[in-house]
């Protein structure tokens, strides 16, 4: 799609240079662009930060008539308006929460044949509800003027992506209704599963997929063993800070906004400048906190993941994750903000067991969840394999031989030890504790079984066994495999105030036969 030449192929250089600004095409957006022009249905799968707008904001002018655009997210569509107004390209939007006058407008240029406008945002949840937008874009299409429809975070469809909202159900009957007007859906999550189901949805059965590749050679991935204690997270956090990233700029993310205010306030005690972001801030201390970093008064923003939007700060030299995200596509998206600029950025997350517990009960109850997280834990817990290669097969790309050129903890470490450990003996001691604890009437956490396993904690909830002959480290990331493998399996309980999970047996436990079963776990050594 990008080799050739078309009719529409010179005016699309003269719009990028004159209109955008932009002097070349990033990875596969000139495929994009060509593959909507031609009228095919398309799905632009890139990762968050590459260009996926371009691909439709562009086609948007090469020829007369509207581009209708879905997006899900009304401060990202109200900055793309700003920004397309800016460069004099006629843009307006339509969301719930636009005034009477905006709607009325949005409406309008639906039905009036003359309307100068190019692009029409509007959400998803607005295309539903109201019956007179449809109306009107019926006529705007039997008048020939609907162009082209973009679907922005077009994994939302699906539910079994991380992010669905069932009004993109209601998308599905898009390509019916206005048959010969291509859809061009735009996402950053790329697995098979949610590819298709998508397809699925909006009736567009085997249309083009426009993947672009998402690895980034520039970000070095690392995983460091996180310490019980705050006091002791915050001297990992100051030291990262004061010596191997002195003079520049990052962002940390935490759990919670209670989290973010806390490291906030003792990475300050210990003299450093960072700021703190989280959505309980009113509008303008955000925008001031984020005024700050950009301007480095700030070394680094402590910050729930509210702070994402809007990040154009191509030098970030490093994204920590003070606990893991809840998903492997989180994870890209929030690390992916390191190192736009193309040097060398870090990407640090400090894992451990307790944290899987903390997320999993806030994640629970959205459908497939879970499964988003336990991949999470999954690339925490490698320790043997390139990090950035686990990334790729997350997304189904395909790696071959693509070397890592040691810009990841595994890969820089060749001397890595893995300890053999022989499943069976401990899943069997595993389940008598279960058992054990069952029959007792005492709820296991995972930090109660680790102990038990271990020959501390509570006396009744024992083995009779021998100590594991392993770290208590290990043990963890033993549990945590376990658990992500369906021998162990979390079961939730609410209380007034929040959730709490336990562990049960889960049904691989019973599978336990084979003598080989040997994990081989890494021996980690954090520096
Ligand atoms: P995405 O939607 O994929 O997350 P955006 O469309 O918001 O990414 O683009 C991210 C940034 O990259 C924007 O500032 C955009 O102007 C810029 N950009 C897009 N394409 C190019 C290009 N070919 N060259 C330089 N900058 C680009």
């Amino acid at each position: 799609w990008a080799g050739t030449q078309y009719e529409w192929s010179n005016k699309v250089k003269e719009i990028l240079q004159d209109v955008f600004k932009i002097r070349t095409f990033r990875p596969k957006q000139l495929s994009a662009i060509n593959s909507t022009l031609s009228g095919q249905h398309a799905i632009v799968v890139m990762p968050t930060g590459a260009g996926k707008s371009l691909c439709y904001q562009l086609p948007a002018l090469v020829k007369p008539g509207l581009t209708l655009v879905i997006s899900p997210l009304v401060s990202l569509m109200e900055d793309q308006v700003r920004s397309l107004t800016k460069k004099n390209i006629p843009a307006k939007l339509m969301t719930s929460t636009s005034s009477k006058e905006e709607t009325s407008i949005a409406l309008n240029i639906l039905k009036d044949k003359n309307a100068p406008v190019q692009l029409l945002y509007v959400t998803p949840e607005r295309l539903a509800k109201s019956k007179r937008f449809m109306s009107n874009l019926q006529k705007c299409y039997a008048d020939g003027r609907l162009q082209r429809i973009a679907i922005d975070e077009v994994h939302c469809c699906s539910q079994w992506g991380h992010d669905f909202r069932p009004d993109y159900k209601y998308l599905g009957i898009l390509s019916n209704m206005f048959p010969n007007v291509p859809i061009l859906g735009l996402t950053a999550t790329a697995t098979a599963h949610v590819l298709s189901d998508v397809q699925k949805i909006l009736n567009i059965p085997g249309c083009l997929v426009i993947k672009s590749t998402f690895n980034r050679p520039n970000l070095y991935y690392k995983i460091l063993e996180k310490p019980s204690s705050q006091d002791n997270c915050l001297t990992i956090l100051e030291k990262l800070l004061k010596y191997r990233y002195k003079g520049e700029s990052g962002i940390i993310y935490t759990h919670s906004i209670k989290d973010s205010e806390d490291i906030a306030d003792g990475l300050r005690k210990r003299g450093l400048k960072v700021g703190c972001y989280h959505a309980n801030m009113e509008a303008a201390s955000r925008s001031n906190v984020h005024t700050k970093w950009h301007d480095k008064y700030y070394q680094a923003i402590v910050a729930t993941v509210a702070f994402g939007m809007g990040i154009d700060k191509p030098d970030v030299r490093f994204v920590i994750h003070h606990t893991i995200s809840k998903s492997m596509e989180n994870y890209y998206q929030e690390s992916g903000r390191a190192g736009r600029d193309g040097l060398r950025a870090e990407c640090v997350t400090l894992y451990r067991m307790q944290d899987i517990f903390k997320v999993s009960t806030m994640v629970f109850s959205s459908i497939g969840s879970l499964e988003h997280l336990y991949g999470m834990i999954k690339y925490c817990l490698n320790g043997t394999l390139c990090r950035r290669q686990l990334i790729a097969v997350h997304f189904d790309e395909d790696w071959g031989n693509t070397d890592c050129n040691k810009m990841c903890d595994v890969c820089s470490n060749p001397n890595n030890n893995t300890k053999e450990i022989n499943l069976e003996t401990h899943c069997k001691t595993l389940a008598s504790i279960i058992d054990n604890a069952e029959k007792i009437d005492t709820k296991l956490t995972a930090q109660k079984l680790l102990d038990a396993w271990f020959l501390k904690g509570s006396v009744s909830l024992r083995h009779k066994g021998k100590e594991p002959n392993f770290s208590r480290s290990i043990g963890e990331d033993v549990i945590a495999y376990l658990l992500i493998e369906n021998y162990l399996v979390e079961d939730f309980h609410y209380t007034a105030y929040s959730t709490i999970s336990y562990i049960k047996k889960g049904p691989n436990m019973d599978l336990i036969e084979d003598k080989d079963f040997v994990l081989c776990m890494p021996v980690r050594k954090y520096s």
